[in-house]
């Protein structure tokens, strides 16, 4: 099957958060399960050259729109880890991929629509008749309706599209006047049951184009498919609730050769998840030591704790900034590593952390920062996800590889993956950190509270947590072949 992934992030080479880590995870395991898999990425100026193979030019001149005004992009091939990659690289007077971010720039609806529409022409151009369209979040999903409403006409042929929510919140409002500077006229899908968004009708809604006139729409857990068919629909709900029969929730998965604490570079010491636990706490010491080298803070036997997000009002700041506070009065350690692109939250943790400059039992690290992440994952006792809503959450997942106990609000894959320690009705080979059901200080309290008192006398449930993680298999195996039944599916009820 020919399956073609379009996407704004693909891990290492252009990642900012999951989105990153599910395309590369899941295209590596498709290509390894023999299909062949395309992932169309953006040429970001800051995307790494060195770490691509075989890169040539594959089209030059394919024309789209800016400004209403024609502009040739240059379309090159080329692997990276095993994945096919095609990079697109306009030459139009926004440079919008040469701006050294992938997000957080004031025209991203134009970047990204613009990068969807060239891709369709790329599709159209090449010859190139995919099985499969997968497209993420509305950053890609336009491809969606444009394949119905454009390219179809234009002899483009998909065997089937598939839109996957990652996050229901970032939806892609614009006008209708907007796309047609890329050249997109597309006023007659603003109509309620096409793309008309919900609370401004002269407006269009790209997520809401995706979910309408994808063959199947799939998001990353089965508790997140329920939540936003409600509460967590972000005024698309009713939209899920009409195609409710077409929405699949899939696990997200991590690439576990690359999560992996046995073989893991970044590590001071590595160590395997089949060692004997005595061995693991050894190891996850020594890595304590070189952390704690790297940031400057002294090191000591206290339990650390961690967060490793990015830092927006989804991920429930204000209990993170508690729990920073609680663990240090408690005598325990915190590490923060965040990034910021909310600019609040960012004024508010700075000075947290100016406040605490002269602390040695707490680092603040305001960077995207892979190797230190590693490491973190390695180093710490526990790591905090208090998130508002989580569609899936992976820090929870590589936390368990490497030995590293979660503690998570309830809510979305957060719910699917973690189990709590101390409830008694769920079956023991389950449990695996703690979780709250109310997003509170209080809650959050309640359940470091009973992290400090198993770690210090308890140490028999800290080790079943720890081998329950270690024994789970996290990997991309099980979730792609879901993938692939469900591209199968949309591919035999096609005529012909
Ligand atoms: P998101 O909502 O941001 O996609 P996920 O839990 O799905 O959250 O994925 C987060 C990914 O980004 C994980 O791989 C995590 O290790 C990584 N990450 C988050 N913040 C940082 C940071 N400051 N530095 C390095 N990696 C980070």
């Amino acid at each position: 099957m020919h399956i073609v992934h379009l996407t704004t992030e693909l891990a290492l080479i252009a990642k900012v958060g999951g989105l990153g880590d599910v395309t590369s995870g899941l295209s590596k395991a498709l290509t390894e399960a023999g299909e062949q898999t395309e992932v169309i990425l953006p040429f970001y100026d800051h995307l790494d050259r060195s770490k691509l193979e075989e890169l040539n030019v594959e089209m030059e001149g394919l024309l789209s729109y800016e400004d209403m005004s024609p502009y040739p992009n240059k379309v090159y091939t080329a692997k990276y880890h095993g994945i096919s990659l095609t990079l697109i690289e306009p030459d139009e007077p926004k440079n919008y991929f040469k701006r050294g971010v992938i997000y957080g720039e004031e025209d991203d609806l134009f970047r990204f629509t613009y990068f969807t529409k060239v891709a369709m022409e790329y599709l159209l151009k090449s010859g190139k008749h995919p099985d499969v369209l997968h497209v993420h979040d509305w950053l890609t999903c336009l491809a969606a309706p444009l394949y119905h409403e454009v390219y179809q006409s234009l002899g483009l042929k998909i065997g089937g599209i598939i839109t996957t929510i990652h996050n229901m919140k970032y939806q892609g409002i614009c006008s209708p006047d907007e796309l047609a500077r890329i050249g997109l006229h597309m006023d007659h899908l603003l109509t309620q049951d096409k793309m008309q968004d919900h609370s401004e009708p002269n407006k269009l809604n790209i997520l809401k184009g995706g979910l309408t006139y994808s063959d199947y729409i799939t998001t990353v857990s089965m508790t997140y498919a329920k939540e936003i068919q409600g509460n967590e629909g972000f005024g698309l709900e009713s939209v899920l609730v009409k195609r409710k029969e077409k929405l699949v929730g899939i696990l997200n998965a991590i690439d576990t050769s690359y999560w992996n604490p046995k073989t893991d570079p970044f590590l001071a010491k590595n160590y395997s998840v089949h060692d004997e636990l005595s061995n693991v706490e050894e190891a996850k010491i020594e890595n304590r030591k070189a952390l704690y080298e790297k940031i400057k803070l002294d090191y000591d036997p206290a339990m650390l704790f961690t967060c490793i997000s990015r830092l927006a009002k989804q991920k429930g700041p204000e209990m993170i900034y508690f729990a920073i506070e609680y663990v240090l009065s408690k005598g325990g350690q915190f590490v923060l590593l965040a990034s910021t692109p909310e600019p609040e939250l960012k004024k508010e943790f700075y000075s947290l952390a100016e406040s605490y400059a002269d602390n040695p039992h707490v680092h603040f690290h305001f960077l995207f920062d892979e190797a230190l992440a590693h490491i973190t994952y390695a180093a710490a006792d526990c790591i905090l996800i208090p998130s508002l809503f989580e569609p899936c959450g992976l820090t929870q997942m590589i936390a368990l590889r490497y030995g590293t106990i979660p503690i998570v609000h309830k809510v979305g894959g957060l719910s699917d993956t973690i189990f709590d320690i101390d409830h008694e009705e769920i079956p023991k080979e389950k449990r695996n950190g703690y979780t709250f059901d109310f997003p509170s200080n209080e809650s959050l309290q309640w359940s470091i509270d009973r992290a400090f008192e198993n770690h210090r006398k308890h140490p028999e449930k800290w080790h079943l947590m720890q081998k329950n993680g270690f024994q789970k298999d996290w990997s991309w195996k099980s979730p792609a072949q879901e993938y692939l039944t469900l591209y199968r599916k949309i591919n035999s009820s096609k005529p012909v």
